[in-house]
């Protein structure tokens, strides 16, 4: 089958080399010169089903009200003119019940921890080499509430099959001893010995490469303005050169940018953009920084080590499509990290970056076919885009073919 894929983020190159595994004739469109350089280039680099608790949980409508109209918070909600963000809000708020939390965290989870050990299978068959770190992912707590609160969730996830354990302050020393020096006492942790790190960007760079070698075609710096539609399938898509690509079926993996394109063909994606930042470092010999990754559940942030280099990121901020860097959020990112880690060396040479978080109001993913009988979606993986992008690029992949995939699809399908 002439498979096209439309995006070369995380999710459109995973979903290319599974399809092309699969023995499709695959072309991936991007209107960037390159692939991942958009939300998928300077993400936290976890590979962490431990985090697949959502946002949407009981404890966050809360959280969000307090921290309305401070522009530091973790969480800031932009109160704007825009009904997409209104409706979309408003449906965070009913996946906050305990019951939909507990459903939606299973749902993540499942799909995480097949994803997981599907990248675990495909890095040594690739030779795939991303700064990846196999040392497991520490959250970490400096908060006895936050603690507290984490404790059944930490309990759900092992109930189905992530190892999420809970250790002590002084446990949680000897897993991260960089943490020793922290201006602020650590209180309790929980961590994740299979979870993993890495660079996203360079292990898209080399997924896709290995693609291209199977005869995946890149055609990129072309913008898909409309999907042309006839007798409920698509016909081809336009690109903004006036061209038409053709093909058998269409996959979605436009990230933020995927309901925008469906709107006009009546298909409404509950898709938001929840932009994030991140801070990297590079770090001296002398710099007392953590190799392990680390979650700070409290501040919303991750740290990865990255080679030489140190990668915080994380925070969420809902103000549509503005993907400018905001100083005042990058400076709290870079203050909690020498509240930290004081003495991680952070120089004048920090790299700041902005990316558009693909969110369902559940951080459950929509993946397989629409109404229109061709085309199918890949996108909505907000937080955990590359923790699930190898899984969802297998089942996207199966439900193509028409064959039973490993796992349920049917929390994932498009409404
Ligand atoms: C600060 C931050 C930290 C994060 N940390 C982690 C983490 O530690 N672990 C984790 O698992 N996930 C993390 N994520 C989430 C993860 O990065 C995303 O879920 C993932 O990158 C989404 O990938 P995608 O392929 O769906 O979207 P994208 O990477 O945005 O790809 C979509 C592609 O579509 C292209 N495109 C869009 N519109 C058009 C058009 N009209 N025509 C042609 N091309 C188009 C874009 O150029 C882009 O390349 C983080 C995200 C952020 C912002």
């Amino acid at each position: 089958m002439r498979v096209v894929v439309l995006g070369a983020g995380l999710v459109g190159v995973a979903s290319a080399w599974y399809l092309r595994e699969d023995g499709h004739e695959v072309t991936v469109i991007d209107r960037q010169p390159g692939v991942a350089l958009e939300t998928s280039f300077a993400n936290g680099g976890q590979i962490s089903t431990s985090h697949a608790e959502p946002w949407a949980n009981p404890g966050t409508p809360a959280k969000v009200l307090r921290w309305l109209g401070r522009e530091e918070s973790p969480l800031l909600w932009r109160l704007r003119a825009d009904a997409a963000q209104w409706a979309w809000g408003l449906r965070f708020l009913r996946e906050c019940t305990p019951g939909r939390t507990r459903r939606n965290i299973v749902a993540i989870l499942r799909l995480a921890l097949y994803s997981r050990a599907l990248l675990k299978d495909l890095r040594p068959a690739l030779g795939l080499e991303y700064d990846q770190q196999e040392r497991g992912i520490l959250h970490f707590y400096t908060d006895a509430a936050e603690f507290a609160h984490a404790l059944p969730q930490a309990e759900l996830m092992r109930q189905y099959g992530c190892q999420r354990v809970v250790k002590s302050a002084a446990e949680c020393l000897v897993i991260e001893p960089a943490l020793a020096g922290s201006t602020v006492p650590i209180v309790g942790g929980t961590y994740t010995a299979d979870d993993e790190s890495g660079d996203a960007h360079k292990f898209v760079v080399t997924l896709a490469a290995r693609a291209a070698q199977r005869g995946v075609a890149f055609l990129h710096g072309r913008t898909v303005t409309a999907l042309s539609v006839a007798g409920g399938a698509v016909a081809g898509v336009r690109l903004d050169n006036g061209a038409t690509v053709t093909a058998d079926a269409y996959v979605g993996a436009l990230g933020s940018y995927t309901p925008q394109l469906l709107r006009p063909t009546g298909i409404h994606l509950p898709v938001y953009p929840a932009k994030g930042y991140s801070v990297t470092i590079p770090l001296a010999a002398d710099s007392v920084a953590p190799t392990v990754s680390l979650t700070d559940d409290g501040h919303k942030i991750v740290f990865s080590r990255l080679g030489d280099r140190l990668r915080v990121a994380g925070t969420a901020e809902f103000t549509g499509y503005d993907t400018s860097i905001n100083t005042v959020r990058c400076a709290a990112i870079v203050k909690r990290t020498l509240v930290l880690f004081p003495h991680a060396g952070v120089g004048p040479n920090v790299e700041y970056w902005a990316g558009l978080r693909p969110a369902t109001p559940s951080n459950v993913p929509v993946i397989g076919a629409t109404r229109l009988t061709n085309l199918y979606l890949n996108t909505g993986h907000g937080t955990l885009g590359w923790t699930m992008a190898c899984g969802t690029g297998r089942l996207l992949a199966d439900l193509l073919r028409g064959r039973r995939p490993a796992l349920d699809p049917a929390p994932y399908a498009p409404m």
